[in-house]
């Protein structure tokens, strides 16, 4: 069974072991509490969509095992038609849902890059790790599962190695091999969807050398696997998105947790990576050139969202949409940007020996300093075209707008171009997208951009640029560079 309904997902979300906790409490259904309803719905609209004659080619694709339909993040991006794909599927679920659906996401990058560097460790070193994820990817699709990816670790001191930190557990790492798998510690940060997904890709944080030889692991993991606590993490907009008022938002919210793997125990047949650091620094080269392409739809995807909410907006107070055409434009053009250096990577990407196609590493990188950028002018516009009511702390909240004492006076306050309500909802929707819980992770999300600066300048071919521009300026050779400075 590859497809599932979004009614038959959450039913087996509902099967597994609650493990996922936020305010200190055990979240005992995560499709049904208040913190991880909407981002379970969000999902499920997306395996809804498999169904749905007019979405499923956005939302499926043939699997590269079984040659069947699937949903399209249980598939190997095995060509530029299938990363593109994964660029018109997360616009098209941020168009749905205003913000980020983690669970179809990271674990599936993943999962790919898993399929490429797998490939490489058997024939380097006759491993037969590939044949686990071969196995472990049927069983994804078979089970039509959505996976979390946890990279990110918590790291501890930023200035010391993994090997170096105080506590260990700063970074996951292998704790003990037994004969029949491995048993992991430590904690990953910041991972999104885990309380929505089925599984876990657990990948090595960075690239590394032999002494990090303990954090260098990639494995499969359920998440209710015993021994891994889920702590989700405190939104900035909390309070109101979880109340039932109609100035919450209705169709999506992002998840981030910290996980917590107390002695998690690991088959070996979930084990696709253990000690082999020399392939640690591809790993990371594969996952954010593919990561960092497709992040482009993801914002453009919410800044679609952000014309829309600012138009609205705009008409809620009485405007008209043409006062605010040129502000509008540049919110498009910063969306479409982001797209379109994505899909450039992508379509001047290559195939790998193994199958899958990774974008071009230089303007996935590029594109990843662009949506650390271009994002926040878009929400800045889009502040700017709807007014204070929409900025951090000018709202009143659902329950001051009922109140049998002023609720009416309030509502009366609030109405301008539409009624109180209408203009609240606009509102609201606004500060959500622009300094709430729809941002989706611009700067930090898919890596900090000074990483991707760094890639940027090591790729960048500087001395032909050099020599390039010599020979046009009728220089037989360029001026040498300077002898560094003796201080
Ligand atoms: C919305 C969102 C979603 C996310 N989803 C996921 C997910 O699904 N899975 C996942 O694995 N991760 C996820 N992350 C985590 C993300 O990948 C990390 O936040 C990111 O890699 C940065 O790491 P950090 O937060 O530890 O920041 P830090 O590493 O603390 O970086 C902070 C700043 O310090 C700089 N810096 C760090 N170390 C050094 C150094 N040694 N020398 C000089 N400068 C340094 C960085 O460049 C940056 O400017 C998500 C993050 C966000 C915000």
């Amino acid at each position: 069974m590859a497809l599932l309904n979004g009614e038959q997902y959450r039913e087996s979300l509902r099967k597994m072991r609650p493990n996922v906790y936020k305010w200190g409490e055990l979240i005992a259904d995560v499709t049904a509490h208040p913190a991880t309803r909407l981002h379970v719905q969000s999902v499920a609209d997306s395996y809804d969509a498999a169904f749905d004659p007019e979405r499923s080619p956005v939302f499926t694709a043939q699997s590269h095992l079984s040659g069947q339909t699937a949903h399209r993040w249980n598939t190997l991006l095995d060509s530029v038609t299938a990363v593109m794909g994964n660029a018109r599927m997360k616009r098209a679920q941020y168009n749905r849902t205003g913000t980020c659906q983690g669970a179809t996401c990271a674990g599936w990058t993943g999962l790919n890059v898993l399929w490429a560097v797998t490939y490489e460790l058997d024939k380097d070193l006759g491993t037969g790790y590939h044949e686990r994820i071969k196995k472990y990817f049927q069983h994804v699709e078979d089970n039509g599962l959505a996976l979390a990816g946890a990279i990110t670790d918590a790291k501890g001191n930023r200035a010391q190695k993994p090997s170096e930190q105080v506590n260990k557990d700063a970074n996951l790492h292998v704790k003990e091999v037994r004969p029949d798998g491995i048993v992991i510690r430590g904690y990953k940060a910041q991972i999104c969807g885990v309380a929505a997904c089925h599984e876990i890709v657990v990948l090595p944080g960075s690239g590394y050398g032999e002494s990090e030889k303990d954090f260098c692991v990639a494995c499969a993991v359920p998440r209710d696997a015993a021994g891994l606590t889920v702590v989700e993490t405190r939104r900035p907009s909390d309070a109101r998105d979880e109340e039932e008022g109609w100035d919450a938002p209705k169709a999506g919210n992002i998840t981030q947790a910290f996980l917590i793997f107390d002695d998690v125990f690991v088959p070996n047949e979930r084990v696709f990576l253990n000690g082999e650091f020399k392939y640690t620094g591809k790993l990371i080269g594969y996952f954010t050139a593919i990561y960092r392409a497709a992040i482009g739809a993801c914002v453009a995807g919410q800044g679609d969202v952000m014309c829309g909410a600012a138009i609205n907006m705009a008409r809620a107070n009485g405007l008209p949409q043409k006062a605010f055409q040129d502000k509008l434009n540049q919110m498009a053009i910063n969306n479409e940007v982001t797209y379109a250096v994505g899909l450039g990577a992508m379509l001047a990407g290559k195939g790998h020996p193994s199958g899958l196609w990774i974008p071009d590493m230089l303007l996935a990188h590029v594109n990843k300093t662009q949506v650390a950028k271009l994002p926040y002018e878009t929400k800045v516009i889009c502040q700017d075209i709807s007014g204070g009511v929409a900025e951090t702390g000018c709202f009143p909240s659902y329950k001051d707008c009922r109140s049998p004492l002023y609720g009416e006076e309030l509502m009366k306050a609030l109405a301008a171009g539409a009624d109180g309500e209408t203009r609240a909802r606009a509102a609201r929707l606004v500060e959500w997208l622009t300094v709430g819980g729809g941002i989706p992770g611009c700067m930090h999300g898919g890596g900090s951009p000074d990483g991707a600066r760094l890639v940027v300048r090591a790729l960048e071919p500087w001395e032909k640029f050099a020599a390039d521009a010599a020979r046009i300026a009728g220089l037989a050779a360029g001026p040498a560079e300077p002898a560094a400075a003796k201080k």
